[in-house]
């Protein structure tokens, strides 16, 4: 009778064999956590090359004539799924599942090191965090030039927020001197452009000292004006901090509207010759149009992390609608404050009486439609997440005369986008995706309110 066991134990001796014989020639990746950000790290064979392709839900990384022991594995972080390793075609693939998405210019930064100490190789270190957005340095390549508007004289209120005693939110970067800081931009931009530019302060001073009277200053510039620009940085507690991140631009209407979240929009001086494919591919954010290219595994891989933790920056749809009133920036304050005559004198513009424009709905809807303008032109130039346009009763665009919104940059207090907002670069791809944003709504809103 032959031995049951015996085979057993054969069979497995040959299977242990065969996987000697095709032994995987990369380890799995190691992973590591940071605040607000995952960490992958590599190892790598002397003389390993590799691809890496950004793919909407996930991040593909080929390295040729390299083996992987075929592996899923779920790793439940914030800014990560989890990982494939499987092998193709004489490669061996690993792909990265990320709940916030990665493009060619977002969601995740590669480096590659030298080996660990008394190893051979090297090592590629990919960081995932959904505030990941461009910072290489922006190449204009023309001027913004009205046609419709053509010969029209407009003007523009930049107002920094913040400013004295207030130096607004903290963190990697103090809103005062930031707002101030891109405003100058800005309004550089729109200058060239011909548009007529005030600025509510100009240096780090606040226009009063009287929080009331120094926001009622602010608005009161709007008068007449073609459009107010409120520009801010957000911020969390610790406690969110390392959660929450992304652009969005608020705006004044007095009935519900729910936030709303435009696509990017390249502005025209910045937009490649046709022949130029890789500048910007809007598709890239999409998973579901790049992922049927994919290899087999990734629709797999992305069932089974399907069940996952869901996007750590602001989710839309889902949040703020209860958030952005009184404690987080400038509280409402009413018209009626205590301004001294000698006061207002110096200051050369007077808080406004009250004019109810406040209420009007064709100033809510140009507030909104240049919301949507500046956010869509700032998510083109930076790439970065899409926080929506929101209504919030802020006293500045409230009470402003004309069409008016309030930007957040970003969130001073997220570990990554804290540090891109002290970056120029960044700050340059911001402002030129507000003036953009605020000259095409120029441009297409000839007959104003
Ligand atoms: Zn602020």
């Amino acid at each position: 009778m032959r031995n049951p066991v015996r085979i057993i134990v054969g069979g497995l001796i040959l299977a242990q064999l065969a996987g000697l014989a095709h032994a995987a020639s990369l380890t799995e990746p190691r992973v590591g956590k940071l605040a607000g950000i995952s960490r992958i790290v590599l190892d790598l064979p002397t003389g390993a090359g590799f691809e890496i392709e950004p793919m909407g839900a996930a991040l593909r990384v080929t390295l040729p004539g390299q083996s992987f022991s075929a592996k899923v594995k779920k790793i439940n972080q914030p800014e990560l799924s989890g990982f494939t390793l499987e092998n193709g075609s004489g490669n061996a693939i690993l792909t990265l599942v990320t709940p916030q998405g990665v493009s060619s210019r977002s969601g995740y930064r590669e480096t590659r090191l030298a080996a660990a100490e008394g190893k051979k190789g090297s090592r590629l270190m990919l960081d995932f965090s959904g505030a990941y957005a461009d910072v290489t340095p922006l190449k204009p390549t023309g001027a913004f030039a009205f046609q419709k508007a053509i010969g029209t004289q407009f003007t523009a209120v930049i107002d920094p927020g913040h400013g004295g005693k207030d130096p607004g939110a903290r963190g990697a970067v103090t809103e005062e001197p930031l707002n101030l800081e891109v405003s100058k931009r800005v309004m550089a931009q729109l200058q060239s452009a011909g548009v007529e530019v005030r600025l509510t302060r100009s240096n780090s001073g606040a226009l009063s000292n009287d929080k009331a009277l120094d926001l009622a200053s602010r608005a009161a510039q709007s008068r007449g004006k073609s459009v107010f620009v409120s520009i801010h940085a957000n911020a969390r507690p610790a406690k969110n901090a390392n959660k929450t991140f992304g652009t969005e631009v608020y705006f004044f209407s007095p009935t519900r509207v729910p936030n709303a979240y435009p696509s990017p929009s390249v502005p025209e001086p910045l937009r490649p010759p046709v022949t130029e494919s890789n500048f910007f591919k809007p598709g890239e954010i999409n998973a579901s149009e790049s992922i049927g290219a994919g290899i087999e595994k990734l629709g797999e891989a992305l069932q089974l992390f399907e069940g996952s933790p869901q996007p750590v920056g602001p989710v839309p749809n889902a949040q703020i609608l209860t958030e952005p009133n009184a404690s987080r920036n400038e509280p409402a304050v009413t018209n009626d404050s205590n301004t001294s005559p000698a006061e207002a004198d110096q200051l050369g513009y007077l808080p406004l009486e009250p004019t109810k424009l406040a209420n009007s709905p064709e100033r809510s809807l140009a507030s909104q439609q240049l919301a949507s303008s500046v956010l869509s032109n700032m998510l083109g130039t930076t790439a970065s997440f899409n926080g929506g346009t929101r209504n919030a009763d802020y006293y500045v665009i409230k009470e402003s005369e004309c069409p008016a919104i309030l930007v957040e940059m970003g969130y001073v207090t997220h570990p990554v986008e804290g540090v891109q907002l002290k970056d120029s670069n960044y700050l340059d791809r911001i402002a030129y995706g507000i003036s953009y944003g605020v000259l095409e709504y120029l441009e297409n809103s000839l007959d104003g309110i």
